[in-house]
Protein backbone atom coordinates (compact mmCIF):
# COMPACT_ATOMS: atom_id res chain seq x y z
CA UNK A 1 0.00 0.00 0.00
CA UNK A 2 1.28 3.06 -0.72
CA UNK A 3 -0.60 5.34 1.91
CA UNK A 4 1.93 5.91 5.14
CA UNK A 5 1.80 7.86 8.52
CA UNK A 6 1.34 11.44 7.25
CA UNK A 7 4.61 13.45 7.89
CA UNK A 8 5.88 14.41 11.71
CA UNK A 9 3.32 11.85 12.72
CA UNK A 10 4.33 8.46 14.36
CA UNK A 11 2.96 4.37 15.32
CA UNK A 12 3.63 3.28 18.43
CA UNK A 13 3.84 -0.17 18.28
CA UNK A 14 3.35 -3.01 20.87
CA UNK A 15 6.94 -2.70 21.55
CA UNK A 16 7.27 1.08 22.10
CA UNK A 17 3.84 1.32 24.01
CA UNK A 18 5.89 -0.60 26.68
CA UNK A 19 7.89 2.60 27.22
CA UNK A 20 4.88 4.76 27.12
CA UNK A 21 3.01 2.70 29.61
CA UNK A 22 5.76 3.13 31.63
CA UNK A 23 6.12 7.08 31.20
CA UNK A 24 2.44 6.83 32.06
CA UNK A 25 1.74 4.68 34.72
CA UNK A 26 4.93 6.46 36.76
CA UNK A 27 3.40 10.40 36.24
CA UNK A 28 -0.36 8.78 36.91
CA UNK A 29 1.43 7.22 40.41
CA UNK A 30 3.50 11.01 41.21
CA UNK A 31 0.24 12.80 40.29
CA UNK A 32 -1.32 10.74 42.59
CA UNK A 33 1.07 11.38 45.33
CA UNK A 34 0.81 15.12 45.02
CA UNK A 35 -2.59 15.16 44.62
CA UNK A 36 -3.27 16.45 41.22
CA UNK A 37 -6.64 14.83 39.45
CA UNK A 38 -7.08 13.89 35.98
CA UNK A 39 -8.81 16.53 33.35
CA UNK A 40 -9.36 15.12 29.97
CA UNK A 41 -10.58 17.64 27.38
CA UNK A 42 -11.40 17.29 23.48
CA UNK A 43 -8.66 17.17 21.32
CA UNK A 44 -10.03 19.98 19.24
CA UNK A 45 -11.78 23.44 20.51
CA UNK A 46 -12.90 26.73 19.39
CA UNK A 47 -10.29 28.90 17.57
CA UNK A 48 -11.22 31.63 19.46
CA UNK A 49 -9.57 29.95 22.67
CA UNK A 50 -6.10 29.59 21.59
CA UNK A 51 -6.04 32.99 19.39
CA UNK A 52 -6.74 34.88 22.59
CA UNK A 53 -4.89 32.61 25.16
CA UNK A 54 -1.73 31.65 23.23
CA UNK A 55 -1.57 35.37 21.25
CA UNK A 56 -1.74 36.40 18.00
CA UNK A 57 1.63 37.14 17.18
CA UNK A 58 3.04 34.04 18.79
CA UNK A 59 4.18 31.44 16.36
CA UNK A 60 1.80 28.82 17.35
CA UNK A 61 -1.16 30.79 16.38
CA UNK A 62 0.43 32.40 13.42
CA UNK A 63 1.35 29.24 11.51
CA UNK A 64 1.23 26.05 13.16
CA UNK A 65 -2.41 26.02 13.91
CA UNK A 66 -4.47 22.88 12.28
CA UNK A 67 -7.90 24.64 11.65
CA UNK A 68 -10.79 23.68 9.99
CA UNK A 69 -14.42 25.19 9.64
CA UNK A 70 -17.97 23.46 10.68
CA UNK A 71 -20.43 25.89 9.69
CA UNK A 72 -19.78 29.31 10.51
CA UNK A 73 -17.29 28.45 13.77
CA UNK A 74 -13.79 27.88 13.44
CA UNK A 75 -12.16 25.09 15.21
CA UNK A 76 -8.53 24.16 15.83
CA UNK A 77 -6.66 21.03 17.25
CA UNK A 78 -5.51 21.86 20.23
CA UNK A 79 -1.34 22.61 19.88
CA UNK A 80 -1.14 22.95 23.80
CA UNK A 81 -3.66 22.53 26.89
CA UNK A 82 -3.10 25.20 28.99
CA UNK A 83 -6.17 27.35 27.65
CA UNK A 84 -8.62 23.84 26.61
CA UNK A 85 -7.85 23.43 30.66
CA UNK A 86 -8.51 26.76 32.09
CA UNK A 87 -11.64 26.80 29.52
CA UNK A 88 -12.80 23.65 31.25
CA UNK A 89 -11.89 25.08 34.74
CA UNK A 90 -14.55 28.04 34.30
CA UNK A 91 -16.62 26.18 32.09
CA UNK A 92 -17.87 24.41 34.74
CA UNK A 93 -17.47 26.42 37.38
CA UNK A 94 -14.67 24.73 39.62
CA UNK A 95 -13.77 28.04 40.25
CA UNK A 96 -17.18 28.11 42.34
CA UNK A 97 -16.88 24.83 43.82
CA UNK A 98 -13.28 24.39 45.01
CA UNK A 99 -11.13 27.35 43.84
CA UNK A 100 -7.83 25.76 44.33
CA UNK A 101 -7.29 22.52 41.41
CA UNK A 102 -4.55 20.50 41.16
CA UNK A 103 -5.17 19.03 37.60
CA UNK A 104 -2.95 16.82 35.28
CA UNK A 105 -3.47 15.78 31.57
CA UNK A 106 -2.00 13.03 29.05
CA UNK A 107 -2.80 13.13 25.66
CA UNK A 108 -2.06 14.18 22.12
CA UNK A 109 -1.34 17.81 20.90
CA UNK A 110 -1.10 19.31 16.77
CA UNK A 111 1.80 21.69 15.41
CA UNK A 112 2.18 22.22 12.09
CA UNK A 113 5.71 22.29 12.53
CA UNK A 114 9.23 21.56 10.35
CA UNK A 115 9.10 18.37 11.37
CA UNK A 116 12.78 16.87 12.49
CA UNK A 117 14.19 14.66 15.29
CA UNK A 118 12.45 15.78 18.38
CA UNK A 119 9.54 17.84 16.77
CA UNK A 120 6.74 16.03 15.42
CA UNK A 121 3.12 17.44 14.23
CA UNK A 122 1.15 15.23 16.22
CA UNK A 123 2.68 14.34 19.65
CA UNK A 124 1.97 13.92 23.37
CA UNK A 125 2.46 16.08 26.45
CA UNK A 126 2.17 15.31 30.19
CA UNK A 127 1.01 18.34 31.86
CA UNK A 128 0.07 19.59 34.97
CA UNK A 129 -1.67 22.71 35.78
CA UNK A 130 -2.04 23.81 39.57
CA UNK A 131 -5.38 26.83 39.50
CA UNK A 132 -6.25 29.21 42.10
CA UNK A 133 -2.85 30.00 44.21
CA UNK A 134 -0.42 32.57 43.61
CA UNK A 135 2.22 31.35 46.34
CA UNK A 136 5.72 31.25 44.85
CA UNK A 137 5.78 27.41 47.28
CA UNK A 138 3.03 26.01 44.50
CA UNK A 139 5.64 27.17 41.26
CA UNK A 140 8.13 25.11 43.24
CA UNK A 141 5.87 22.25 43.90
CA UNK A 142 5.15 21.76 40.18
CA UNK A 143 8.80 22.37 39.23
CA UNK A 144 9.86 19.65 41.99
CA UNK A 145 6.70 17.21 40.84
CA UNK A 146 8.62 17.30 37.42
CA UNK A 147 12.12 16.62 38.90
CA UNK A 148 10.75 13.83 40.67
CA UNK A 149 9.29 12.60 37.69
CA UNK A 150 12.32 12.24 36.03
CA UNK A 151 14.16 10.88 38.79
CA UNK A 152 11.61 8.03 39.31
CA UNK A 153 11.92 7.24 35.88
CA UNK A 154 16.18 7.36 36.19
CA UNK A 155 16.54 10.21 33.72
CA UNK A 156 19.61 12.17 34.77
CA UNK A 157 21.28 14.84 33.15
CA UNK A 158 18.59 17.25 33.09
CA UNK A 159 19.05 21.16 33.67
CA UNK A 160 16.65 23.78 34.75
CA UNK A 161 16.43 27.22 34.18
CA UNK A 162 14.12 29.79 35.70
CA UNK A 163 13.43 33.15 34.58
CA UNK A 164 10.98 35.91 35.84
CA UNK A 165 9.45 38.03 32.37
CA UNK A 166 6.92 40.14 34.84
CA UNK A 167 2.95 40.80 33.23
CA UNK A 168 2.54 43.16 30.47
CA UNK A 169 1.99 45.67 32.95
CA UNK A 170 5.07 45.72 34.45
CA UNK A 171 7.52 44.74 31.92
CA UNK A 172 6.29 47.82 29.67
CA UNK A 173 9.44 49.56 30.98
CA UNK A 174 12.03 46.53 30.12
CA UNK A 175 9.88 46.10 27.33
CA UNK A 176 10.52 49.95 25.46
CA UNK A 177 14.54 49.45 27.06
CA UNK A 178 15.16 46.22 24.75
CA UNK A 179 13.40 47.24 22.11
CA UNK A 180 15.79 50.79 21.93
CA UNK A 181 19.10 48.58 22.31
CA UNK A 182 17.85 46.24 19.81
CA UNK A 183 16.77 49.07 17.32
CA UNK A 184 19.81 50.81 17.37
CA UNK A 185 21.15 47.37 16.29
CA UNK A 186 18.72 46.32 14.03
CA UNK A 187 21.33 45.62 10.79
CA UNK A 188 22.72 42.74 13.14
CA UNK A 189 20.07 40.58 13.89
CA UNK A 190 18.71 37.89 12.12
CA UNK A 191 15.57 38.84 9.17
CA UNK A 192 12.78 37.25 11.68
CA UNK A 193 13.93 39.07 14.76
CA UNK A 194 13.56 42.43 12.67
CA UNK A 195 10.35 41.45 12.22
CA UNK A 196 10.09 40.32 16.09
CA UNK A 197 11.07 44.13 17.08
CA UNK A 198 8.14 45.71 16.16
CA UNK A 199 5.53 42.80 16.42
CA UNK A 200 7.04 41.06 20.07
CA UNK A 201 10.34 41.92 20.68
CA UNK A 202 10.65 39.58 23.91
CA UNK A 203 10.53 36.78 21.22
CA UNK A 204 14.21 38.19 20.00
CA UNK A 205 15.98 37.13 23.12
CA UNK A 206 14.62 33.32 22.57
CA UNK A 207 16.14 33.41 19.06
CA UNK A 208 18.53 30.51 18.45
CA UNK A 209 20.78 32.46 15.64
CA UNK A 210 24.13 33.42 16.96
CA UNK A 211 24.58 37.00 15.76
CA UNK A 212 21.17 37.51 18.04
CA UNK A 213 22.41 35.95 20.69
CA UNK A 214 25.52 37.50 20.93
CA UNK A 215 23.43 40.74 21.03
CA UNK A 216 20.54 39.59 23.74
CA UNK A 217 23.46 38.56 26.04
CA UNK A 218 24.44 42.20 26.40
CA UNK A 219 21.06 42.89 27.45
CA UNK A 220 20.08 44.20 30.99
CA UNK A 221 18.16 41.35 32.88
CA UNK A 222 14.85 41.82 33.09
CA UNK A 223 14.50 40.74 36.63
CA UNK A 224 16.51 43.53 37.88
CA UNK A 225 13.11 46.19 36.13
CA UNK A 226 10.54 44.56 37.47
CA UNK A 227 8.69 45.35 41.02
CA UNK A 228 9.90 44.42 44.76
CA UNK A 229 6.99 42.04 44.38
CA UNK A 230 7.88 39.87 41.72
CA UNK A 231 11.16 39.84 42.55
CA UNK A 232 10.52 38.73 45.97
CA UNK A 233 8.53 36.18 44.41
CA UNK A 234 11.29 34.88 42.46
CA UNK A 235 13.41 34.82 45.36
CA UNK A 236 11.04 32.91 47.23
CA UNK A 237 10.25 30.05 44.57
CA UNK A 238 14.78 29.98 44.83
CA UNK A 239 14.87 29.45 48.25
CA UNK A 240 11.89 27.07 48.38
CA UNK A 241 13.64 24.76 45.17
CA UNK A 242 17.15 25.42 47.47
CA UNK A 243 15.41 23.41 50.34
CA UNK A 244 13.78 20.70 48.70
CA UNK A 245 17.22 20.17 46.98
CA UNK A 246 16.25 20.74 43.57
CA UNK A 247 18.94 21.67 41.08
CA UNK A 248 18.07 24.73 38.85
CA UNK A 249 19.61 27.47 37.76
CA UNK A 250 18.50 31.61 36.45
CA UNK A 251 18.39 32.57 32.93
CA UNK A 252 17.83 35.69 32.81
CA UNK A 253 17.03 35.29 28.77
CA UNK A 254 14.56 32.51 28.75
CA UNK A 255 11.05 33.27 27.05
CA UNK A 256 8.13 30.91 26.07
CA UNK A 257 6.15 31.06 23.31
CA UNK A 258 2.89 32.26 24.68
CA UNK A 259 1.50 35.21 25.69
CA UNK A 260 -0.06 34.02 28.36
CA UNK A 261 2.38 33.32 30.85
CA UNK A 262 3.41 36.03 33.47
CA UNK A 263 5.64 36.17 36.37
CA UNK A 264 7.69 32.90 36.55
CA UNK A 265 9.04 30.79 33.52
CA UNK A 266 11.04 27.63 33.33
CA UNK A 267 11.99 25.38 31.40
CA UNK A 268 14.15 22.05 31.70
CA UNK A 269 16.61 20.84 28.94
CA UNK A 270 18.10 17.47 28.26
CA UNK A 271 21.55 17.14 26.61
CA UNK A 272 20.57 13.90 24.70
CA UNK A 273 17.80 15.89 22.87
CA UNK A 274 19.86 17.71 20.30
CA UNK A 275 19.15 20.87 18.34
CA UNK A 276 14.92 20.32 20.32
CA UNK A 277 16.71 19.97 23.61
CA UNK A 278 13.73 21.52 25.75
CA UNK A 279 12.03 18.19 27.76
CA UNK A 280 9.33 20.25 29.69
CA UNK A 281 8.87 24.06 29.51
CA UNK A 282 5.70 26.10 31.58
CA UNK A 283 5.64 29.20 34.32
CA UNK A 284 2.71 31.47 35.94
CA UNK A 285 -0.22 32.54 34.21
CA UNK A 286 -1.78 34.76 36.65
CA UNK A 287 -4.16 36.67 34.00
CA UNK A 288 -5.54 33.79 31.50
CA UNK A 289 -8.34 32.93 34.22
CA UNK A 290 -9.49 36.37 34.02
CA UNK A 291 -8.50 36.79 30.38
CA UNK A 292 -10.73 34.36 29.54
CA UNK A 293 -13.45 35.28 31.30
CA UNK A 294 -13.20 33.80 34.52
CA UNK A 295 -11.92 35.62 38.21
CA UNK A 296 -8.69 36.91 39.11
CA UNK A 297 -6.88 33.94 40.17
CA UNK A 298 -3.00 32.79 40.09
CA UNK A 299 -2.49 29.85 38.11
CA UNK A 300 0.82 28.04 37.70
CA UNK A 301 2.05 24.57 35.10
CA UNK A 302 3.78 22.82 32.62
CA UNK A 303 3.96 20.17 29.64
CA UNK A 304 6.33 17.91 28.65
CA UNK A 305 6.80 16.21 25.24
CA UNK A 306 6.97 12.70 25.90
CA UNK A 307 9.00 11.61 22.47
CA UNK A 308 11.71 13.94 24.29
CA UNK A 309 11.29 12.30 27.45
CA UNK A 310 11.79 8.58 26.08
CA UNK A 311 14.50 10.13 24.01
CA UNK A 312 16.17 11.34 26.70
CA UNK A 313 14.89 7.66 28.58
CA UNK A 314 16.41 5.79 25.95
CA UNK A 315 19.85 7.59 26.06
CA UNK A 316 20.23 6.21 29.49
CA UNK A 317 20.20 2.90 27.86
CA UNK A 318 17.24 0.04 27.46
CA UNK A 319 14.18 1.01 29.83
CA UNK A 320 11.60 -1.71 29.88
CA UNK A 321 10.61 -4.49 28.05
CA UNK A 322 6.76 -5.88 28.26
CA UNK A 323 6.07 -8.50 31.49
CA UNK A 324 6.82 -12.01 30.90
CA UNK A 325 4.39 -14.80 30.65
CA UNK A 326 3.34 -16.91 33.49
CA UNK A 327 2.63 -20.04 31.79
CA UNK A 328 3.00 -20.85 28.01
CA UNK A 329 0.91 -24.16 26.76
CA UNK A 330 2.66 -25.79 23.96
CA UNK A 331 0.17 -28.23 22.72
CA UNK A 332 0.10 -31.82 20.10
CA UNK A 333 -2.59 -32.63 18.39
CA UNK A 334 -5.52 -31.34 17.95
CA UNK A 335 -7.58 -32.31 20.92
CA UNK A 336 -4.95 -30.55 22.89
CA UNK A 337 -5.38 -27.66 21.10
CA UNK A 338 -8.74 -27.48 22.21
CA UNK A 339 -8.05 -28.43 25.69
CA UNK A 340 -5.87 -25.44 25.65
CA UNK A 341 -8.24 -23.02 24.76
CA UNK A 342 -9.96 -24.22 27.97
CA UNK A 343 -7.13 -23.87 30.10
CA UNK A 344 -6.54 -20.97 29.50
CA UNK A 345 -9.92 -19.02 29.45
CA UNK A 346 -9.79 -20.50 33.27
CA UNK A 347 -6.21 -19.49 34.32
CA UNK A 348 -6.45 -16.17 32.73
CA UNK A 349 -9.51 -15.37 34.61
CA UNK A 350 -7.96 -16.37 37.57
CA UNK A 351 -5.31 -13.84 36.91
CA UNK A 352 -2.48 -15.15 35.02
CA UNK A 353 -0.92 -14.29 32.22
CA UNK A 354 -1.07 -17.38 30.13
CA UNK A 355 -0.57 -18.39 25.70
CA UNK A 356 -0.40 -20.51 23.30
CA UNK A 357 0.28 -21.78 19.98
CA UNK A 358 -2.92 -20.54 17.21
CA UNK A 359 -0.23 -21.20 14.20
CA UNK A 360 0.23 -25.44 14.14
CA UNK A 361 3.51 -24.91 14.65
CA UNK A 362 6.25 -27.17 15.99
CA UNK A 363 6.82 -28.60 19.18
CA UNK A 364 10.31 -27.01 18.48
CA UNK A 365 9.05 -23.89 17.52
CA UNK A 366 6.52 -23.77 20.17
CA UNK A 367 9.30 -24.02 22.42
CA UNK A 368 11.37 -21.74 20.67
CA UNK A 369 7.85 -18.76 21.39
CA UNK A 370 7.76 -19.75 24.91
CA UNK A 371 11.52 -18.63 25.19
CA UNK A 372 10.86 -15.08 23.35
CA UNK A 373 8.18 -14.55 25.58
CA UNK A 374 10.37 -15.43 28.30
CA UNK A 375 7.40 -17.67 29.81
CA UNK A 376 8.43 -18.47 33.42
CA UNK A 377 6.20 -21.68 32.79
CA UNK A 378 6.49 -24.25 30.19
CA UNK A 379 4.03 -27.26 30.06
CA UNK A 380 3.24 -29.72 27.08
CA UNK A 381 -0.48 -30.54 26.30
CA UNK A 382 -0.55 -33.83 24.39
CA UNK A 383 -2.98 -37.07 24.41
CA UNK A 384 -1.27 -38.75 27.58
CA UNK A 385 -2.00 -35.41 29.76
CA UNK A 386 -5.70 -35.25 28.48
CA UNK A 387 -5.96 -39.44 29.11
CA UNK A 388 -4.42 -38.76 32.38
CA UNK A 389 -5.92 -35.44 33.34
CA UNK A 390 -2.28 -34.28 34.78
CA UNK A 391 0.25 -32.02 33.28
CA UNK A 392 4.21 -31.69 33.77
CA UNK A 393 4.81 -28.01 34.91
CA UNK A 394 8.82 -26.83 33.77
CA UNK A 395 9.85 -24.25 35.55
CA UNK A 396 12.25 -22.64 32.96
CA UNK A 397 14.94 -20.85 35.38
CA UNK A 398 15.38 -23.64 37.20
CA UNK A 399 14.51 -26.86 34.72
CA UNK A 400 12.69 -28.09 37.63
CA UNK A 401 9.51 -30.18 36.57
CA UNK A 402 6.31 -30.26 39.19
CA UNK A 403 3.71 -32.52 38.43
CA UNK A 404 0.37 -30.87 38.54
CA UNK A 405 -3.53 -31.95 38.18
CA UNK A 406 -6.01 -29.05 36.75
CA UNK A 407 -6.51 -25.88 36.52
CA UNK A 408 -6.20 -25.51 40.27
CA UNK A 409 -2.68 -27.54 40.65
CA UNK A 410 -1.76 -25.46 38.06
CA UNK A 411 -2.37 -21.80 39.73
CA UNK A 412 -1.06 -23.27 42.77
CA UNK A 413 2.36 -24.40 41.51
CA UNK A 414 3.05 -21.51 39.85
CA UNK A 415 1.55 -18.98 42.68
CA UNK A 416 3.99 -20.74 45.18
CA UNK A 417 6.99 -20.16 42.74
CA UNK A 418 5.55 -16.57 42.84
CA UNK A 419 6.42 -16.34 46.67
CA UNK A 420 2.75 -15.30 46.54
CA UNK A 421 1.20 -18.58 48.20
CA UNK A 422 -1.96 -19.37 46.36
CA UNK A 423 -4.09 -16.52 47.81
CA UNK A 424 -5.55 -15.51 44.50
CA UNK A 425 -3.03 -12.26 44.19
CA UNK A 426 -1.79 -10.98 40.54
CA UNK A 427 0.64 -12.50 39.32
CA UNK A 428 1.64 -10.54 36.39
CA UNK A 429 2.94 -7.56 37.71
P1 LIG B 1 5.45 23.96 24.90
O1 LIG B 1 4.00 23.55 24.95
O2 LIG B 1 5.85 24.56 23.58
O3 LIG B 1 5.90 24.73 26.09
O4 LIG B 1 6.27 22.60 24.95
C1 LIG B 1 6.36 21.80 26.09
C2 LIG B 1 7.10 20.55 25.72
O5 LIG B 1 6.38 19.83 24.73
C3 LIG B 1 8.45 20.81 25.09
O6 LIG B 1 9.43 21.00 26.08
C4 LIG B 1 8.67 19.55 24.29
O7 LIG B 1 9.15 18.51 25.12
C5 LIG B 1 7.28 19.21 23.83
N1 LIG B 1 7.03 19.68 22.46
C6 LIG B 1 6.62 20.91 22.07
N2 LIG B 1 6.47 20.96 20.73
C7 LIG B 1 6.79 19.73 20.27
C8 LIG B 1 6.84 19.14 18.96
N3 LIG B 1 6.50 19.82 17.86
N4 LIG B 1 7.22 17.85 18.86
C9 LIG B 1 7.57 17.15 19.95
N5 LIG B 1 7.53 17.63 21.20
C10 LIG B 1 7.16 18.92 21.36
Amino acid sequence: MDVKAPLGTEDILPEQAVLWQKVEATARGLFARYGYGEIRTPIFESTRLFVRSIGETTDIVEKEMYTFGSGDESFTLRPEATAPVVRAYLEHNLHKTKSFQKLYYIGPMFRHERPQAGRKRQFHQIGVEAIGASDPLLDAEVIALACHLFDDLGISGYRARLNAIGTPASRGGYRDLIKAELSAQQDKLCPDCRRRLDRNVFRVLDCKNEGCIAITRKLPRILDHLPEAERVHFARLAKALRSAHVPFEEDAFLVRGFDYYTGVVFEITHGALGAQDALCGGGRYDNLIADLGGPSLGAVGWALGIERLLMALQAGGPAAEAAPLDLYIVTMGGPARVAAVEYLSKLRRAGLAADTDYEGRSLKAQMRTADKLRARFVTVLGDNELASGSLRLKHMATGAETEVSGVEGILHTIREHSGQGAGGVELNP
